[in-house]
């Protein structure tokens, strides 16, 4: 009976509890649910075991309760459990809440103990000794308070964590039984002798109930509690892949951009403790958008989940791979890693991504620009990304296919960036847009055969803008094919007044790779010729090579449309990009460029002097014009001339100047130098019938 009576009080304290650890933060009508289920847990419990104690007592006679006081004794005890398991499970408690908890749960204990004691018809009574009353109340309020103590003290640090529950349920059973045992001694059962009236409720008909009714209640309880358990457990793993669908990519099933950011402020915390470093990749691929837009966005997709799995190969413990956006993408490393295995990393990352990807049967080149940010020497977490961002940028203005480590003045120039779009805006309809002219010079002869149009921007605040620094940004912001037409028809505006001045000047405009993919790009320039009445074969396009070797079939078909309005073509920067001669065969071009890095290394480099040999024999063997850029010295000028290149342009001849400035120079022979236009300029010019057909992409 005693082994019973100590299960029954273990699964009273055990079933209590873990009813009462439920009443956590959610709704108050939950919260007191559980609370209710505690208490009745445990107010039932204490009464069960007075029960069964007084029964095991055999005391010699038939013994009757009076069932007001015992079923007020239950219920006071249960209205006090409430409070108590409330004040101590209820949202976050505190130190006051544990004490006023673990009084309140005590007083239940001692009331249902002391009404049950009152409750049978003793003779003479309970006698009440102070000191088992006192003792009893005293050990059981420590077991409660420890027991509560057990529980909630140092929860996270906890070093068995998973022994709170039943260490808690071991203390509130000793005090349940503590409080029994103490109290009926305390009562002085054994001087007790009278028998009890008869037709109150027997002990015997009590002691069923007491083995049988707490037991039902206190399995109903605890099917509960498993059962709520396995709710909330499915509850939880429906939370959790609710929360991986909200931090993953759809596309490529990376995680994304939140979930980067979340781990980063992790791994920053992290760091922070234990002063370690952080390095945050940004992983820009390079080209990516020609082959988005030419081959469609189904293609660019396929591209970009290849890419993510070849990104995603590198996601280890201590390693998150995400996509932050279009076609760019994050590693963070949560380890201490020195420069060189992070410049290694950047150089593996850089060659897995250079292997050509295979898509439906094409073999799709592809390159990366990497920024790399290191925490906390390259800034705060939260400005870690935006500055691998800058670096990934710098990246890419060097060329691409190559990593960079963030310095500060990457983001100053970021800022500068934005201020300069900013104002780039308005710089066409404010009339801040100038073309400047250099003269192209026939190298035998040494005479002015036409001019390059240079674009200028002359900036309210800043002056003088040159192209190198406000042309990348109208690209990557997608404000080069408005700046880009502006100088189409600016420059057939300006042949034109020429023209009508007595100059027939030939002039070569600079495409941008992105005005490539305008489709009705041909169709402008041969509507913009058409309007000023100019001759096609006045104007030369100017494309580098290497936004012509970007796409190759696109390029071709490009040309053709170009050639076929009449225009020349030529190509930029040669040198410099990587074509083949076997499709610069294909092109439709008339003239080569070399690049102005090879002459001003010729008069020292024998490299560079082979270099432009080799490209003015092929110029012969092509049948295109060479073209020397960025003619600097008289050296440069004799040796070119000795090689056999055909034209020249450089600073030696003259710089870039306005419109009128070179007008005056021509027909007034008031310029920067005392070099002579070719008499040919000087005369009219027809305008041909316009193929309209031949000009349609
Ligand atoms: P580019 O087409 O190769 O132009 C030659 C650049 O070299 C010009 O710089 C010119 O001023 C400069 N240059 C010429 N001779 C010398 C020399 O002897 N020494 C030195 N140091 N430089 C010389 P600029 O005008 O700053 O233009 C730079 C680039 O900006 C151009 O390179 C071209 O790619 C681009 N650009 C200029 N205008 C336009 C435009 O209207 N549209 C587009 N898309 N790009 C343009
Ligand atoms: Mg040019
Ligand atoms: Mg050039």
């Amino acid at each position: 009976m005693t082994l019973f009576a100590a299960a029954l009080g273990l699964l009273s304290a055990l079933v209590g509890v873990d009813a009462a650890r439920r009443v956590g933060t959610r709704s108050i009508v939950h919260s007191v649910g559980w609370a209710l289920a505690a208490a009745l847990a445990w107010s039932t419990g204490a009464w069960s075991l007075h029960i069964l104690h007084v029964e095991s007592l055999g005391l010699g006679f038939p013994l009757g309760y009076q069932p007001i006081i015992l079923l007020a004794g239950w219920l006071l005890g249960v209205l006090l459990a409430l409070g108590g398991w409330l004040l101590a499970f209820f949202r976050s408690p505190n130190a006051w809440r544990l004490l006023a908890a673990s009084v309140l749960l005590t007083s239940g204990l001692i009331c249902v103990q002391a009404l049950a004691l009152m409750a049978p018809g003793f003779t003479p009574g309970p006698t009440w000794n102070a000191t088992s009353v006192a003792s009893a109340s005293v050990g059981t309020w420590l077991a409660c308070l420890g027991a509560l103590l057990v529980y909630w003290t140092n929860r996270e640090q906890h070093p068995l964590p998973r022994l709170r529950l039943p260490l808690a349920a071991l203390l509130f059973a000793a005090a349940l039984g503590w409080s029994q045992w103490q109290m009926a001694s305390a009562a002085g059962l054994e001087q007790q002798v009278s028998a009890s009236y008869a037709d109150l409720l027997s002990i015997h008909a009590l002691g069923l109930l007491a083995r049988f009714g707490p037991l039902i209640l206190l399995l109903m309880t605890l099917v509960t509690s498993l059962t709520e358990a396995r709710m909330r457990e499915s509850l939880q793993k429906a939370e959790g892949s609710l929360e991986r669908h909200s931090q993953t990519d759809p596309l490529t099933g990376l995680p994304n951009r939140q979930y980067m950011e979340e781990r980063l402020l992790d791994a920053a915390q992290r760091a922070d403790q234990h002063r370690q470093r952080l390095v945050m990749m940004f992983i820009d691929l390079d080209g990516f958008k020609p082959i988005n837009e030419t081959f469609g966005h189904r293609f660019g997709d396929l591209l970009l989940c290849e890419t993510a799995s070849r990104l995603g190969q590198h996601a280890d413990s201590g390693v998150e791979v995400a996509r932050w956006a279009a076609d760019e993408f994050l590693l963070l490393v949560d380890r201490d890693e020195d420069r060189e295995a992070v410049a290694a990393r950047a150089r593996t990352l850089l060659d897995q991504l250079k292997r050509p990807f295979e898509l439906e049967g094409r073999e799709v080149p592809v390159a990366a620009s990497i920024g790399i940010a290191i925490y906390p020497n390259d800034g705060a977490q939260s400005t870690l990304i935006a500055h691998a961002d800058a670096a990934a940028r710098t990246a890419k203005a060097a060329g691409g296919d190559t990593y960079c480590f963030f310095e500060p003045h990457m983001m100053r120039d970021a800022r500068e960036q934005m201020e300069l779009l900013r104002d780039l805006r308005h710089a066409s309809d404010q009339g801040q847009l100038e073309l400047y002219y250099q003269p192209k010079i026939h190298a035998p002869s040494g005479q002015i055969t036409g001019a390059e149009a240079l674009l200028r921007w002359n900036h309210p605040v800043r002056g003088l803008v040159s192209p190198v620094h406000f042309i990348p940004i109208a690209e990557r912001f997608g404000l080069i094919g408005a700046i880009g037409n502006w100088v189409i028809e600016e420059a057939c505006r300006q042949i034109r007044q020429w023209r009508d001045g007595g100059l027939r000047m030939r002039v070569a405009i600079n495409l941008s790779v992105h005005q490539l993919r305008q489709h009705d790009l041909a169709d402008r320039i041969a509507a913009a010729l058409a309007a000023q009445e100019v001759n096609p074969r006045l104007l030369t396009c100017e494309i580098t090579e290497s936004a012509a070797m970007e796409d190759a079939d696109h390029t071709k078909a490009f040309f053709q449309q170009l050639a076929a309005v009449g225009v020349h073509l030529s190509i930029d920067d040669f040198g410099t990009g990587y074509s083949s001669l076997s499709y610069l065969r294909q092109l439709p071009t008339e003239e080569l460029k070399i690049d102005r890095s090879f002459i001003i290394d010729l008069e020292n480099s024998s490299d560079a002097r082979a270099v432009v040999d080799a490209v003015v024999k092929l110029g012969l063997a092509l049948g295109l014009k060479v073209v020397a850029e960025g003619v600097e010295t008289e050296a440069q000028y004799q040796i070119l001339r000795q090689l056999g290149c055909e034209e020249l342009q450089g600073y030696l001849f003259a710089k870039p100047m306005g419109a009128k400035m070179l007008y005056l120079w021509a027909t007034m022979e008031k310029g920067p130098g005392d070099l002579d236009f070719r008499a040919s300029l000087f005369g009219d010019t027809q305008i041909p019938p316009l193929d309209e057909d031949a000009v349609k992409p």
